[in-house]
């Protein structure tokens, strides 16, 4: 399989090389040149088999011969041995047709553990066969950045640098990140908000010089990987609810688009997929951006579901490239107006998109209510993210049998403030996290200055 610039700029690369580099060196991100299909026999076959082989049989014809089976299977194995659930991602019931999808039970309790576990196996393979070493710089809203780390720390040919917006994550998001003690573990707090890192992180990976100077790859939510990772339990959760015999929907708390664009891979590889509604915060952009046709932005407002409090959504240009028939200039040309706040989309492409996903959007009170309804009608206790799924799955429910499937992004005692605002209670951190609150913190107070950012990147990382 040979992957593609949704900019159509970028020289071709195999899986390794789109995975290592991350972003295309136009600017763009790389997909698949065609969507594999897998049939509704193959599909079937996958009821009742362990997470870890559904895993394999899915991402299989995108990584081609990058490994071997046995290798591949055993990075998967080795991916999801820290998962605190058997199942790796259950589905619980919380309502009469409505499910809850946990991606929560990895090591630092939200769904970006389930890719970057993998992600993190996959390197190591490939960079130890190579004999290569790179450096891991991330951006994250509070949740990617302690991913990244527990699926890097310690390994020897990768260093890790992520950058976090400063006071816009939660305690526990940045004690996660502070406190491992790894030496190629390196927490960078940016005066600025999360669009501010990602664009840093942007303009890091143009500065080619030095991105070929310290090795860098990128594993933010537009490595290709990443998304690969997600499209697995669309089909593991289906298939637990009666696919491809009967569709199922689903509801993705989003931010940058990479969980929900899984989905929209699903769909596309023949997983019989009702509807794939967008679930946003106040942050909602991409719910305006249905309704209007106007992607337009208008400043990041901090929110009790972090996690989602972005403007620039990286992963819906490659949803954009499919529904421009994937003709990368006229992506680009939407990314080139953007830079001035704004772009618009042909009415056709508008109409596409609507015909592929839903949205809706949540504000903080309908967060906080939506905590208390699912606590009162099932027992369980909810993230703020999940909740705004929940809130917006029950604003768009339409009689019938189809399931809905709401993604649980997170564990609730990640956000333990939001949740006893919510219900009174104050949900407790799982055993192997329960020391965070006196464990020492270590990072680095950086300004939003590319240059400086660089100069403590070379002056830190190993070599
Ligand atoms: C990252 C994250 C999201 C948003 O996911 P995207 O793939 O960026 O859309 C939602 N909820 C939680 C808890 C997250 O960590």
């Amino acid at each position: 399989m040979k992957y593609i610039s949704t900019r159509g700029q970028a020289p071709a690369l195999g899986f390794e090389d789109a995975m290592l580099s991350g972003l295309a060196r136009d600017g763009g991100l790389y997909v698949p040149a065609q969507w594999p299909h897998l049939g509704a026999d193959e599909i079937a076959a996958f009821a009742g088999l362990r997470y870890e082989e559904v895993a394999f049989r899915v991402m299989k014809p995108f990584i081609g011969d990058t490994y071997e089976d046995d290798e591949f299977r055993d990075i998967i194995a080795r991916a999801y041995q820290g998962f605190r659930h058997e199942a790796r991602c259950p589905i619980v019931q919380i309502g009469e047709n409505d499910f809850l999808l946990e991606l929560h039970h990895g090591p630092t309790l939200a769904f970006k553990d389930v890719a970057m576990q993998l992600i993190g196996q996959m390197f190591e393979a490939s960079l130890k066969r190579r004999g290569e070493r790179v450096t891991i710089v991330g951006a994250t809203s509070g949740d990617t950045g302690s991913a990244a780390i527990e699926a890097f720390r310690g390994l020897d040919a990768v260093d890790v640098f992520i950058m976090f917006p400063n006071g816009r994550v939660s305690e526990v998001q940045r004690r996660q990140m502070t406190t491992p003690a790894d030496a190629n573990v390196h927490a960078l707090s940016v005066d600025g908000d999360f669009d501010d890192c990602q664009a840093l992180l942007k303009d890091m990976f143009n500065d080619f010089a030095f991105r070929d100077e310290v090795h860098l790859a990128g594993v933010n939510s537009i490595n290709w990987a990443r998304v690969l990772a997600q499209v697995v339990y669309y089909f593991t959760s289906a298939v637990a609810l009666g696919a491809p015999y009967r569709k199922v929907s689903f509801t993705v708390p989003t931010g940058n688009f990479g969980d929900i664009f899984a989905g929209f891979v699903a769909r596309r590889m023949g997983l019989p997929i009702d509807r794939l509604i967008i679930a946003t915060n106040q942050n909602n952009i991409l719910h305006r951006t249905l309704q209007t046709g106007a992607y337009t932005k208008q400043g990041v407002i901090p929110s009790i579901s972090p996690s989602m409090d972005i403007q620039v959504s990286s992963n819906f240009e490659r949803a954009l490239f499919d529904i421009y028939d994937r003709e990368g200039p006229a992506v680009a040309a939407l990314m080139d107006d953007l830079k001035s706040g704004a772009f618009t989309l042909s009415q056709g492409a508008q109409e596409r998109l609507r015909l592929e996903f839903d949205s809706g959007d949540c504000s903080e009170d309908e967060t906080l209510a939506a905590i208390a309804t699912v606590h009162r009608m099932s027992g369980q206790i909810v993230c703020p993210h999940t909740a705004v799924g929940v809130k917006v799955a029950a604003d768009k429910r339409i009689s019938g049998q189809t399931p809905m499937i709401t993604l649980a992004t997170a564990h609730a005692a990640k956000f333990p403030d939001a949740v006893e605002q919510a219900i009174g209670l104050r949900p407790p951190l799982p055993p192997h996290m329960a020391d965070i609150f006196a464990r020492p913190e270590r990072f680095s107070s950086v300004p939003r200055d590319l240059a400086k950012i660089e100069a403590l990147i070379r002056a830190e990382r190993r070599t």
